[in-house]
């Protein structure tokens, strides 16, 4: 009897910070689906990749709501932004752009004194001015509310010139940030287990430069670029696929529920099974 209350109490204390800890501090997600109404990314047909982005986002996230040991946030809805980020854009406008400006001259430091050197990676299309600001925006409002993590949606298009007409990638990829950047040890662990998840099911990117389907970068603006995200902030974004597979409108519909499912057991796994 004594050892079965002996074990017991070994038990309760063994759990209970953990327990505690979660009833607390949820976790802290923000879902970012990729581009918006106005610069909706890759397009194939009428597919726009910014509403499949939201789609999928949307799924992710009723999914991780009914989970009360996440608070999970998204940045747009079918009205567009969400009124937080709307506001925040307008009201913080100054104060991202110098946010910016100072972690790239930070960058810049780091490149004349050596601790950096750049790599050529996978060639990215580079943001618009307006682009770039909210991307660095959603950064600095991720650091100031203290997430967990922030996860990117998007599906995948290569540069070409025939845009109308099926490309020949197909599969999928998963981006995270360059190892000299404060959050990429966890970055690189969430980015993982959602690797794990995704590829029981589909294929990585047959596209040279994102062989593997786990790519380490530094450019992308959304895992951090000039480490404007701290540590304890994991990014990772993740190109579901390539547009013009997804033309068939039922295969589609399919396939969010999929992705939506398999993105959220990583994310659970990441964090709850470690
Ligand atoms: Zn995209």
């Amino acid at each position: 009897m004594k050892r079965i209350l002996f074990l017991s109490l070994v038990f309760i204390f063994t759990l209970a910070p953990f327990s505690l800890a979660c009833a607390s501090e949820p976790i802290k997600i923000l879902l970012v689906p990729g581009h918006d109404n106005e610069i909706w990314g890759a397009q194939y047909g009428n597919l726009k990749e910014a509403d499949m982005n939201l789609r999928l986002a949307t799924d992710i996230y009723n999914i991780l709501k009914k989970d009360k040991r996440f608070n999970v946030f998204i940045t747009r809805n079918k009205n567009g932004y969400t009124k937080e980020f709307v506001d925040y854009f307008f009201t913080q406008r100054d104060n991202i752009v110098l946010f910016k400006e100072n972690a790239k001259k930070k960058t810049q430091d780091e490149i004349s004194n050596g601790t950096f050197i750049k790599k050529d990676g996978v060639q990215h299309i580079s943001a618009s001015e307006d682009t770039a600001i909210k991307l660095y925006g959603i950064n600095k409002w991720a650091k100031e509310k203290n997430m967990d993590a922030v996860v990117h949606i998007h599906f995948n298009d290569y540069p070409r010139k025939t845009k109308w007409t099926m490309g020949k990638y197909k599969g999928f990829a998963i981006y995270m940030p360059d190892g000299h950047f404060l959050n990429a040890k966890e970055s690189a662990q969430l980015a993982g287990n959602i690797f794990a998840q995704l590829s029981q099911k589909y294929i990585t990117s047959t596209y040279g430069k994102e062989e593997g389907g786990l790519i380490s970068d530094h450019e992308l603006i959304a895992l951090g670029a000039n480490n404007t995200l701290s540590e304890g902030v994991r990014s990772v974004l993740i190109e579901y696929g390539y547009i013009y597979r997804f033309w068939n409108d039922s295969m589609r519909y399919r396939s969010y529920k999929t992705m939506a499912d398999l993105t959220v057991r990583g994310v659970k796994n990441y964090f709850f099974k470690k």
